[in-house]
C-alpha cells in the first residue's frame, strides 16, 4: 500500500510548548518506515486552489497562503500560522487528493496520508483547533466531483469532533460522516442528535470509556450505519489522541483499538468500495503511542489491500 508525505510538512512551525509538533510526523514516518515494509512512500503534490475551493471559501485560501507571515502568527489561541505552513497545508491537502486519484485507478487499495498540519477542525472559512485546511475533506470532494462518486464515508476516529468536516458536509448526501468523539471535549460540537440531512451519525463518549465503551459504541451504532450507506470509497480521519497516554484527551484506548477498527472498516471497504481506503492523520500527541498506534493502523489497512 502507498504512504503519502512531504517533507514540507515538517516545516508547519507551531512554536515552543505547542503539542502538535514536527516530532509528530517524525515519529510516525520512522515508526512506519522501521516496523511496516513493502510501503510505497509516495511525495504529496500540492493541492490546487480549485481543490481547495470546493470545500473552503476564498477566505481561508487568503489567511493561509496570502498571509506570508515572517514570524508566528496566532490565527486562534490554537492555531499558528509560521512561514513554512502554506507549504505544509497545501501538502497535507494535496496528499489525500493524490491518494484518492491513486486508489481510485485502482494503482493501490489503500493509502495513508502522513501529513500535518491536521484538518479536521477547518471549517469552509476559518481555521481552528490546529488545523488550516480540512484534508479530508478536500479528498472527499475531489472523489465527488472529479470521480463522480455519490457515495464516500468520513470515518473520524479521532477522539475530537471533526466540527469542520460536519460543517462542510452537512448538507451533502454523498456523504456519510461518522464520529466517535469524547464529550465535553474541544470543540464542543457532535451531538448525537446532530443528524444533518441524516448523513451524520455522532457518538459521544465520556471520559475513560476505555475500550469496551469505545468499540461498542462502533459495533453497535456507527458500523452498521455506514456498513448501511454502501460506500464506494472509505475514508478516515486518524487521530490517535484517544490511547491512554495521549495527553489531551480521557478515554484510554490502546493501539490494539485502532487496530481493530481499521479491521472492520476495511471489512466495509471490501464489501462495498472494492476494498478502497484513503486515511488521513488527524491528532496523537504522545510520540511513542503515535507511534505504535501509526504502525497498528497502517498494518491493518495494508491487511486488507493484500487480501
Ligand atoms: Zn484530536
Amino acid at each position: 500500500m502507498a504512504v503519502f508525505t512531504h517533507a514540507a510538512c515538517f516545516a508547519h512551525d507551531t512554536g515552543p510548548g505547542h503539542v502538535e509538533t514536527p516530532a509528530r510526523l517524525g515519529a510516525v514516518v520512522t515508526a512506519l518506515r522501521d516496523h511496516v515494509p513493502g510501503l510505497e512512500w509516495l511525495e504529496a503534490p500540492r493541492a490546487s486552489r480549485g481543490q481547495l475551493l470546493r470545500v473552503h471559501e476564498p477566505l481561508l485560501l487568503r489567511t493561509v497562503l496570502e498571509a506570508e507571515p515572517a514570524h508566528l502568527v496566532q490565527l486562534d489561541p490554537d492555531t499558528v500560522l509560521s512561514p513554512g505552513s502554506p507549504e505544509a497545508a497545501l501538502r497535507a491537502a494535496g496528499a489525500v487528493v493524490a491518494a484518492v486519484d491513486l486508489v481510485m485507478a485502482g494503482e493501490s487499495e489503500a493509502a495513508f496520508c502522513a501529513v500535518r498540519p491536521p484538518g479536521h477542525h477547518a471549517t469552509p472559512a476559518h481555521a481552528m483547533g490546529f488545523c488550516l485546511f480540512n484534508n479530508v475533506a478536500v479528498g472527499a470532494a475531489h472523489a465527488l466531483d472529479r470521480h463522480g462518486l455519490s457515495r464516500v464515508a468520513i470515518i473520524d476516529f479521532d477522539i475530537h469532533h471533526g466540527n469542520g468536516t460536519q460543517a462542510i458536509f452537512a448538507e451533502e448526501p454523498r456523504v456519510l460522516y461518522a464520529s466517535a468523539h469524547e464529550m465535553p471535549l474541544f470543540p464542543e460540537t457532535g451531538q448525537p442528535r446532530d443528524r444533518g440531512i441524516g448523513n451524520l451519525h455522532n457518538a459521544a463518549l465520556q471520559a475513560g470509556s476505555g475500550s469496551h465503551r469505545f468499540r461498542e459504541a462502533w459495533r453497535d451504532r456507527l458500523l452498521p450505519a455506514i456498513d448501511g450507506f454502501e460506500p464506494q470509497l472509505v475514508m478516515i480521519s486518524a487521530g490517535f489522541d484517544g490511547h491512554r497516554a495521549d495527553p489531551v484527551a480521557h478515554i484510554e484506548l490502546e493501539a490494539d483499538d485502532f487496530a481493530w477498527l481499521t479491521g472492520e472498516l476495511a471489512g466495509i471497504a471490501s464489501r462495498h468500495a472494492g476494498g478502497r481506503m484513503v486515511s488521513v492523520l488527524e491528532g496523537g500527541y504522545d510520540l511513542a503511542a503515535l507511534a505504535e498506534c501509526s504502525i497498528a493502523h497502517v498494518r491493518a489497512l495494508g491487511a486488507c489491500a493484500t487480501g
